[in-house]
């Protein structure tokens, strides 16, 4: 890809420290990346008083791809989710959500490795037939697949498992009771299924997608599925893994793509140097594997591995004594001994 400036959003909360150490590391790498800052957020809201400024819309549109911390959307006044707004806006339709165990993070399972497809703009989250009666006594919302985004999203799965040599796609679904809207998604999942024959294709419910999960997650190596049901299965996703501070998350459209961390900006800790910054590295080394650096994104990832495996240098809700700058201290060190 020739153009190496990427659009950085630090966003709120712990964002700042996060990304901040996810940039320390790319430089330490030599990525040959430049970075161009935007705002977003309630920091934005405070410096230009507006959530999702012009300009930063325009460099996104311009560098193509951004990495982003945590956004904080205000609760009540209306405002509309301001990840959603950016989904939209850049039309990034493919919401790709890796989980990986790492020995170290006290999880419940160990050799995790499932990547969730999520389509990321129709289904119950198209916005369309929001209606609550008069009297309150009934709500509907509409439910919209279309052929065109089924299939784009279905190829983008199958094309995704063909290059990071996934043997088999789990396609997750509801259409024995849905038989309109995930009737049609399956439909199509059939229909490109047979243009990738040396990918396995398993079909399966929803609700025994969730008990297999927990029963057995080492069987699964890429879902795809529709937005609803992809944003509550990559959450549980990354609770096999360690939790949200694990679990990274690609927004990838056919012209734009953003690269964040599945967590939010944790106004808990913020500013007090405890912030795991796993899960926005991991977002970093999708954006590497997207920007054809995955030479670099695996020393990433072996850094991360092996630092969290040692446990003394990571954060608190890892178990170890560090903080957030340690963590990246530590990281730089391990990256120093594998160069
Ligand atoms: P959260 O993910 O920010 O925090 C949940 C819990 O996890 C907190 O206890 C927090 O301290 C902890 N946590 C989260 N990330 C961590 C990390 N990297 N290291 C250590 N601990 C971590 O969820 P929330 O409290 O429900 O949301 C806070 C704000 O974030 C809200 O304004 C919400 O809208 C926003 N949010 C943004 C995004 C995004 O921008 N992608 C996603 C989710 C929530």
């Amino acid at each position: 890809m020739s153009n190496n400036t990427i659009t950085v959003i630090r966003g709120d909360g712990i964002g700042p420290d996060i990304v901040d150490a996810t940039l320390q590391v790319l430089d330490h790498l030599n990525c040959g990346l430049s970075y161009e800052f935007a705002e977003a957020g309630l920091s934005a809201m405070e410096n230009t008083g507006e959530l999702l400024p012009e300009t930063t819309l325009e460099t996104i549109a311009r560098n193509k791809v951004a990495l982003k911390g945590p956004l904080m959307t205000p609760v009540g006044g209306g405002f509309k989710s301001l990840n959603v707004s950016l989904r939209q806006h850049f039309q990034l339709y493919a919401n790709v959500r890796p989980v990986l165990s790492i020995p170290g993070t006290r999880a419940r399972f160990e050799d995790v490795d499932i990547i969730t497809v999520r389509e990321n703009t129709e289904g119950m989250y198209s916005g369309a037939g929001q209606r609550v009666s008069d009297d309150e006594r009934v709500a509907e919302a509409m439910s919209v697949i279309t052929r065109e985004g089924a299939s784009r999203i279905l190829n983008y799965a199958f094309e995704l498992a063909r290059k990071e040599g996934r043997k088999k796609v789990t396609v997750v679904h509801k259409a024995n009771i849905l038989k309109s809207t995930s009737g049609l998604f399956l439909k199509v999942a059939r229909e490109i299924a047979e243009t990738y024959p040396e990918i396995e294709m398993q079909e399966m419910i929803v609700d025994n997608a969730c008990m297999q999960l927990v029963m057995n997650p080492q069987q699964f190596d890429l879902i795809v599925t529709t937005n609803l049901f992809g944003d509550i299965l990559s959450d549980l996703c990354a609770g096999l893994v360690g939790g949200l501070g694990m679990a990274p998350g690609a927004n990838i459209g056919d012209d734009c793509a953003i690269f964040e961390a599945v967590h939010g900006s944790a106004p808990d800790i913020a500013g007090k140097n405890i912030a795991n910054p796993t899960a926005i590295l991991l977002g970093a080394c999708q954006m590497l594997d997207h920007l054809d650096q995955g030479d670099r994104a695996r020393m990433i990832r072996q850094a991360l591995q092996d630092v969290i495996a040692a446990g003394d240098r990571t954060t608190p809700d890892l178990g170890g004594n560090g903080g957030t700058r340690e963590f990246t201290q530590a990281l730089l060190d391990r990256l120093d001994q594998l160069q």
